[in-house]
C-alpha cells in the first residue's frame, strides 16, 4: 500500500512538473542552470578566428565616422598580405561612400578573393512590419561573398542561437560562423553558442593598427578574421549569456568557434530526464528517508548530484540538460513531505499532549486520593506535591511543607547522600503528636525538567507510607489470640512448644509437667461452668504464684495444663516437684459462690539439650507419663518411662485397628483338638479366635484380647467367635463339643446368655455340645449378676469350664459357688513337669480337688508323651496340647477329624 502511493505521489509530481515544462514555466530556470553550467566550464578560444575591432581607439586615430572604405581597403590589403584564411565584415556595406574608399576597397576585394560581406535583414521601419535586407552595394557585391551576419535574441533579449543560415529573397545565405567554420550546410536550423568559450581569449586587435601595418602579418596566417565594431558608440553590441554585452562580432566569432570546435551544446531529450526524476522521487519516498531533515537533505543532496552530473555532461560532451524540472519537483516533494510530518507530528503530538493531560489528571487523582501518604520532597527537603493523606497523616506547616517526624528526616537525608538502601521500613514513628505504626519506603530518583529552553536533571526522593497501626494492633491481639488462652490467660499448646524450642536452643536442661485434674468434671454439673471457669482460672493463678520454681504454665485443653522448671534435675528433685504441683492444686478453692476441690494426675519429663528431641516429642512424653498415671489406681506421678510408652503405642495401635477389624473380615475362628486321657478319643476343640491385620500382620489373642477387654469390642468378637464356633461344629460328627472362650468382660455386660440362646436355637446346635470357657482373671473381677448369668447359661444346657486354673489369684470359694463342670488346668503346669518338683504334687491336688467336687479335669499344653503319661497315671481326664495337634484352621481341623476316625475305626478292625 504505501508503494502504491509511493508511485502516485511520484506519477502526480512528475506529471505536473512535465506539464510546467511543456508550458515553458521552466524555460527561465532551464537556461539559468545552462548559464551558470557555462559561466563555470570556462574554456579559452582556438585562436583560429582573430577579431578586428574598430574600437575607440581606431575611432580616434582614423576619425569620422563612417569611414572611408579607404580603411577597409587598407587592412584587407594587410590581411591578405599575411596570409589569412579568408576574412569576414561585420559591416554595413549597403550604401556608396565616397567613390575613391570604395573604389579601392573594391580592389581590395578583388583582391582577397575569399572576403565575406555581410547581409542584414531588420524591419523596415520601427513599429516591426515588413523586412528589409541590406546587401552589400553591387560594387562590392560582384567582389565579396554575402555571408549572413543577423544574430537574433530570445525572449529575454539575449542571444543564445545561431542560424546555419537562412533563405532570403528565394536564395540560401549561410551564416557567417557557418562559413567561417568551414561547415557550410543548407539549414536553416540554429544551434546554441557555447558561452564557455571566454570573449576574452580571442586574439583582437584593433582596425587602426592593422590598417597602419602595425600589427604583424604573422597572427592573421592562416586564420579567419572577423573585422566589426566595438565601439560603444557604433552601437553594435548584443547582450549574451554569461559575458554581458558583447560586439556582435564577436558573437559570430563564438559561434565560430563553437561549431569548429565541436562544441555545440545539444539539449538532452526531456523524457531522460522525467524518467531519472521518477525514479529519484521513489527513492525519497523509501522508509530510511522517512524523516524530515533527511528528506531536505535527501532532496538536496539530489539536486546537487544532478547539477554536477549536468555539470560533467556539458564540460564533457556539450550536453545541456534540462534539470530545471528537478527543482520544483523535489521541492514539491520535500515541501509536500515535511508538511504532512509537520501535520502528523501536529496530531500526535496533540493526541499524546491530550493523553498525557488524561494521564496526568488520573494520576494525580489516584494520588490525592491514594489511602497511602505519599509525599515527594526535593533535595532542599522542600515539599514538591503529597497526597491528601500524607497531610492528614503528617500535617503542614505554614509554609505548606509537610512536617515529617524527625527520625523520617534523617532518613531521608541519608537517601539522598545515597548513604541508605531503600527497602519496606515497618516501626513506630511520631506523627503530628501520635505514635502510629507506618510501614514506607523511601525511592530516590532523578527528573528531568525543562529550565528556560534547558534540560535540567533534578533529585527528587518519594515517600510512601501506610499507616499500619490498626493492623499491627489486630495482628497483636489475634496473636495473644493464638497463643494466649483467653479465659485463664495461660499459654497455648503452640505457645508453649515455641517457648520449650527457646529453651532447648539456649541449652537449658528442663522438666517439662502436664498435668490433669481429677474430679473436674464434677465440679462442672454439680457447680456449673462458671465455677469450673473459676477453678480453672484459680489453677493457673496459684501454679504462678506458687514458689514452684516453675515457668510457662500452658492450658493444653480442657483441664490439662502443662508448665516447665528450667535447669538440671535429677529424678528425685523433679518428682518432689510434681508432688508439689499436686499438692498445690489440690488444696480447696474457696471461691465467691462455692467451696471446690480438685485432684491432679501428672506425668514429667527430663530433657537435656543434648538430646535434640523436638519440643513436640518432649511434651508428648509427659503427656504419655501423664497418661501412665491415670491408668494407675494410686495416681502417683509418673516420670517417662520409654518401656511403658512403646507398650502403649503398641496398645494404642491395636486400639486403633480392632475397630473395623470384624467389618474388614480380619479375623478366623481356628481349632485345637481336644482328647480323652482314658481312651485317647477326640472329643472336641476349643475355638481359638485369630486376627490377621493388614497393617500390623498377625496379632496374638493374647495381646489384643486383653485390650479388646478394656475397649469393649470383646462382646462383638466373642460374638462372632460363638456364632462361627457352633457353625462350624455343625459340618463336624455330633459326638464332638466345642469350647468357645468367654472373656469376663463378655459376662458384665449381661447379653452373652441370649446370644448364646440365640445362637443354639438359629443353628439347632445341641447345648451339651457347646462348653464356654471362663478365664480366671474375671473372679477377681467377680460381680453378684456373673453367678446367675453363668447359671442361666447352663440352664440352657451348656457347660461350664474355668480356664487358666492355677494362674492368677483363685480363690477356693469361687470353685464351690461357680456352675462350673470342667477344669482346665493352666499349660505352665503341665509344662513344669519334670522340671518343677512342685508340678506333680500340684497337678495330683487338682485331681482330688477336681473328683471331690464332681468336675473334670484338662491339663492344656501337653506337649511330651512324658507328659501324657504322667498324667494318664495322676488320673486327669482330658488333654489338649501339641502333642495331639496345634489351633487350625477349620479345613486342616476336618482333616484331622477324618484321619482321627479312620484310625479309631482301624483300632476297632484290629481289636476285634
Ligand atoms: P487359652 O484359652 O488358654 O488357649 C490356649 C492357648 O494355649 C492357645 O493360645 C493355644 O495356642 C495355646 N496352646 C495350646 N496347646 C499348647 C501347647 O501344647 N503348648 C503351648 N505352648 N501352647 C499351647 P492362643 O490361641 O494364643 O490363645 C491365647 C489366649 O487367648 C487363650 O488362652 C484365651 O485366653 C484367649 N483367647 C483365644 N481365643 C479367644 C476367644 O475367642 N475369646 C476369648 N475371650 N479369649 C480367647
Ligand atoms: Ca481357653
Ligand atoms: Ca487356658
Amino acid at each position: 500500500m504505501p508503494f502504491l502511493r509511493s508511485v502516485c505521489i511520484a506519477i502526480l509530481i512528475v506529471a505536473t512538473t512535465f506539464a510546467a515544462e511543456r508550458n515553458g514555466f521552466l524555460s527561465h530556470l532551464n537556461a539559468s542552470l545552462e548559464d551558470v553550467r557555462s559561466a563555470n566550464a570556462v574554456r579559452d578560444a582556438s585562436g583560429q578566428f582573430v577579431f578586428v575591432a574598430i574600437d575607440a581607439k581606431s575611432l580616434q586615430s582614423v576619425g569620422a565616422w563612417p569611414w572611408s572604405r579607404q580603411v577597409y581597403a587598407d587592412i584587407l590589403d594587410q590581411l591578405t598580405d599575411s596570409g589569412a584564411l579568408d576574412v569576414f565584415f561585420d559591416i554595413d556595406f549597403a550604401f556608396p561612400a565616397d567613390a575613391a574608399g570604395d573604389r579601392a576597397f573594391a580592389e581590395a576585394l578583388e583582391k582577397s578573393g575569399n572576403a565575406y560581406l555581410a547581409v542584414f535583414q531588420q524591419p523596415e521601419s520601427v513599429d516591426g512590419a515588413g523586412l528589409q535586407t541590406n546587401r552589400p552595394q553591387p560594387l562590392f557585391a560582384t567582389q565579396g561573398w554575402p555571408v549572413l551576419a543577423n544574430v537574433f535574441s530570445d525572449q529575454r533579449g539575449l542571444v543564445r542561437f545561431y542560424p546555419f543560415g537562412r533563405q532570403i529573397e528565394g536564395q540560401f545565405l549561410p551564416s557567417a560562423a557557418a562559413l567561417l567554420s568551414g561547415r557550410f550546410s543548407q539549414s536553416e536550423e540554429t544551434f546554441r553558442i557555447n558561452f564557455a568559450i571566454r570573449p576574452d581569449t580571442v586574439p583582437t586587435y584593433s582596425a587602426s593598427d592593422v590598417a597602419a601595418g602595425l600589427v604583424p602579418g604573422a597572427v592573421f596566417e592562416g586564420r579567419s578574421v572577423i573585422i566589426g565594431a566595438s565601439a560603444i558608440e557604433l552601437g553594435d553590441l548584443f547582450a549574451v549569456p554569461v559575458h554581458g554585452i558583447v560586439p556582435g562580432a564577436l558573437v559570430h566569432t563564438l559561434a565560430a568557434e563553437t561549431i569548429a570546435g565541436g562544441i555545440i551544446p545539444v539539449e538532452l531529450r526531456a523524457t531522460w530526464v522525467f524518467v531519472s526524476l521518477f525514479g529519484v522521487l521513489l527513492l525519497l519516498q523509501t522508509s530510511p528517508l522517512q524523516n524530515p531533515r533527511r528528506t531536505l537533505t535527501a532532496a538536496g543532496g539530489t539536486l546537487i548530484a544532478t547539477e554536477a552530473g549536468a555539470f560533467a555532461m556539458f564540460l564533457h560532451g556539450s550536453i545541456v540538460v534540462p534539470t530545471a524540472a528537478f527543482y520544483p519537483a523535489l521541492a514539491v516533494h520535500a515541501g509536500w513531505y515535511v508538511i504532512r510530518q509537520l501535520t502528523r507530528d501536529y496530531w500526535i503530538i496533540r493526541r499524546q499532549r491530550r493523553e498525557v493531560e488524561s494521564t496526568t489528571g488520573l494520576l494525580q487523582q489516584v494520588f490525592a486520593d491514594s489511602s497511602d501518604a505519599i509525599v515527594v520532597l526535593e533535595a532542599s527537603g522542600a515539599t514538591r506535591i503529597c497526597s491528601q493523606s500524607a497531610v492528614r497523616l503528617f500535617g503542614l506547616d505554614p509554609e505548606g511543607n509537610i512536617t515529617l517526624p524527625d527520625e523520617l528526616w534523617r532518613e531521608i537525608n541519608a537517601v539522598r547522600d545515597g548513604e541508605w538502601q531503600r527497602s519496606l521500613q515497618s516501626r513506630f514513628v511520631n506523627c503530628a503528636g501520635h505514635r502510629r505504626h507506618l510501614e514506607y519506603t523511601l525511592t530516590p530518583s532523578q527528573t528531568v525538567e525543562i529550565d528556560g529552553g534547558e534540560e535540567r536533571s533534578t533529585q527528587i526522593i518519594t515517600l510512601s507510607a501506610r499507616d499500619v497501626t490498626t493492623i499491627k494492633e489486630q495482628e497483636r491481639r489475634i496473636a495473644q489470640l493464638s497463643n494466649f488462652d483467653e479465659l485463664t490467660g495461660a499459654m497455648r499448646r503452640n505457645r508453649f512448644l515455641g517457648s520449650v524450642e527457646r529453651r532447648l536452643k539456649t541449652r537449658d536442661a528442663l522438666a517439662i509437667f502436664v498435668f490433669n485434674l481429677s474430679q473436674f468434671k464434677a465440679i462442672n454439673v454439680v457447680l456449673g461452668r462458671d465455677v469450673g471457669d473459676e477453678v480453672l482460672r484459680h489453677v493457673v493463678k496459684r501454679i504462678d504464684e506458687a514458689e514452684l520454681d516453675v515457668t510457662d504454665v500452658a492450658r493444653l485443653g480442657g483441664d490439662t495444663f502443662a508448665c516447665c522448671a528450667i535447669g538440671p534435675m535429677d529424678h528425685a528433685q523433679t518428682l518432689e516437684r510434681a508432688r508439689k504441683i499436686v499438692a498445690t492444686i489440690s488444696t480447696t478453692y474457696d471461691l465467691e459462690t462455692a467451696k471446690a476441690q480438685v485432684g491432679a494426675r501428672i506425668g514429667f519429663v527430663t530433657i537435656r539439650p543434648e538430646e535434640a528431641l523436638s519440643p513436640a516429642d518432649a511434651l508428648s512424653r509427659a503427656e504419655e507419663a501423664l497418661d501412665q498415671s491415670r491408668s494407675l489406681k494410686d495416681g502417683k506421678p509418673q516420670h517417662y518411662d520409654p518401656v511403658q510408652s512403646k507398650r502403649q503405642f503398641r496398645f494404642r495401635q491395636i486400639e486403633r485397628s480392632l475397630s473395623g477389624a470384624l467389618d474388614r473380615g480380619e479375623f478366623q475362628v481356628w481349632y485345637q483338638p481336644q482328647h480323652r486321657i482314658s481312651d485317647g478319643q477326640l472329643i472336641g476343640s476349643e475355638a481359638l479366635v485369630r486376627w490377621n491385620t493388614t497393617s500390623m500382620g498377625r496379632v496374638s489373642p493374647d495381646e489384643f484380647i486383653q485390650i479388646a477387654e478394656s475397649t469393649g469390642f470383646i462382646r462383638d468378637v466373642g460374638r462372632f467367635v460363638l456364632e462361627q464356633a457352633v457353625e462350624d461344629a455343625l459340618a463336624m460328627p455330633q459326638e464332638l463339643s466345642v469350647a468357645v472362650n468367654v472373656s469376663g468382660a463378655q459376662l458384665m455386660g449381661g447379653d452373652v446368655c441370649d446370644d448364646v440362646r440365640r445362637v443354639l436355637r438359629e443353628k439347632r446346635f445341641p447345648a451339651s455340645r457347646l462348653c464356654l470357657e471362663l478365664t480366671e482373671s474375671v473372679l477377681l473381677d467377680g460381680s453378684p449378676d456373673l453367678e446367675e448369668t453363668m447359671r442361666d447359661i447352663q440352664f440352657l444346657g451348656v457347660g461350664w469350664a474355668l480356664d487358666d486354673f492355677g494362674t492368677g489369684y483363685s480363690s477356693m470359694a469361687y470353685l464351690t459357688q461357680l456352675p462350673l463342670e470342667k477344669i482346665k488346668l493352666d499349660k505352665s503346669f503341665v509344662m513344669s513337669l519334670g522340671q518343677s518338683r512342685a508340678a506333680e504334687p500340684i497337678v495330683s491336688a487338682v485331681h482330688d480337688l477336681c473328683k471331690r467336687l464332681g468336675m473334670k479335669l484338662l491339663c492344656e499344653g501337653v506337649e511330651t508323651e512324658a507328659q501324657l503319661a504322667f498324667l494318664q497315671a495322676n488320673g486327669c481326664d482330658e488333654v489338649q496340647g501339641y502333642l495331639f495337634g496345634k489351633p487350625m484352621c477349620l479345613t486342616d481341623f476336618q482333616r484331622y477329624v477324618l484321619a482321627h476316625t479312620k484310625e479309631k475305626e482301624a483300632a476297632r478292625v484290629v481289636g476285634q
